[in-house]
């Protein structure tokens, strides 16, 4: 038995246990994000009984885990529901049609795919060198809400995430002066369609994982040649900065999403300061306004709400 032998058994050996570490992870992130989106679309009511719901794909991988996700869950489901596929090929240059068709039927669910050139309204509509984005989008919503209504869908699911929704809330308050973020559930602005967001508890980061594990077949959405939305990128990379720094933060600030106290924060619409009346009932739990407010070190991990004093309702 050569010392070789025994360094190139060790080495083999190594290499399993690493592998067998790997799978043991990817198979905890499977369970992590079919529990995720299980636990959103209940939070939400996103998908009923007798559902069909149109889950957009454009290529990217979030809408690739999402669909995927989907799938599993609906195998195990205590209700019935119908999954179709839509993607719209905007007929960019470039974009590779036979991709998506080929993922979809190898998988299995039924798609369909809606040819509309849009990149060559946008390109002639959007003086060169600005963003092309918005306009490209707002064309596709219309396409894809019209879609949904031929197609008797029920609902559209997005691949919208966490941290898209995280984004959206800095980009408003930052640029729009508006307390507003991304809803995991709407009414579309035509009024005919509910829109849901079944990623809205998914990171970014398990995403990205997943997509490496599934080999998703990505699309990029920048063939077009349009620049990513500058604000966006730069918020994106705050909150990655963040992240690094402050482990939880990024978990407390979208459990304040759902945790909303208006009569604290100073929009007259939601609260009726003006008529404020005292009620000569003690409250453990109202105002303690003279009070400093206390702020607990968050729990890791998971969706640790950090303890916030003075509450009244609202
Ligand atoms: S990157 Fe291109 S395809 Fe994607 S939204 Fe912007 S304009 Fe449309």
């Amino acid at each position: 038995m050569s010392a070789q032998w025994i360094d190139d058994k060790l080495e083999s050996s190594a290499r399993v246990q690493n592998s067998m570490k790997i799978e043991r992870e990817d198979h905890k992130l499977e369970k992590r994000l079919c529990r995720e989106v299980g636990r959103a679309i209940v939070d939400f009511n996103m998908i009923e009984e007798g559902d069909k719901v149109m889950v957009c794909v454009s290529g990217g991988k979030d809408s690739y885990a999402m669909l995927d996700i989907l799938l599993k869950l609906q195998k195990r489901a205590p209700i019935k529901f119908e999954l179709i596929a839509v993607n719209l090929d905007q007929k960019q240059p470039g974009f590779p049609e036979h991709v998506l068709p080929e993922y979809l039927a190898k998988v299995g669910v039924p798609f369909h795919i809606e040819n509309q050139d849009t990149y060559s309204i946008v390109t002639r509509v959007i003086p060169e060198g600005k963003t092309l984005c918005s306009l490209c989008s707002r064309l596709r919503r219309g396409i894809l809400y019209r879609v949904a209504g031929e197609l008797g869908c029920t609902k559209i699911a997005l691949g919208h995430h966490r941290d898209d929704m995280l984004q959206t809330f800095f980009l408003n308050m930052f640029f729009a002066a508006k307390l507003k973020g991304m809803p995991p559930k709407l009414v579309s602005d035509d009024g005919k369609n509910i829109v849901i967001r079944p990623m809205a508890y998914v990171t970014e980061k398990d995403l990205t994982r997943w997509a490496q594990v599934q080999n998703f077949p990505i699309i990029p959405c920048t063939l077009c040649g349009s620049q990513e939305n500058l604000q966006r990128k730069q918020v994106g990379n705050m909150l990655r900065e963040w992240d690094k720094k402050h482990p939880g933060r990024l978990e407390n600030m979208f459990a304040a999403l759902q945790n909303i106290v208006p009569s604290h924060l100073m929009d007259s619409q939601r609260h009726d300061f003006k008529n404020i009346k005292t009620t000569g009932v003690a409250d453990a739990d109202g105002d303690k306004g003279f009070d400093a407010e206390e702020f607990k070190e968050p729990k890791l991990p998971g969706h640790a709400v950090i303890g916030i004093t003075p509450m009244t309702s609202g």
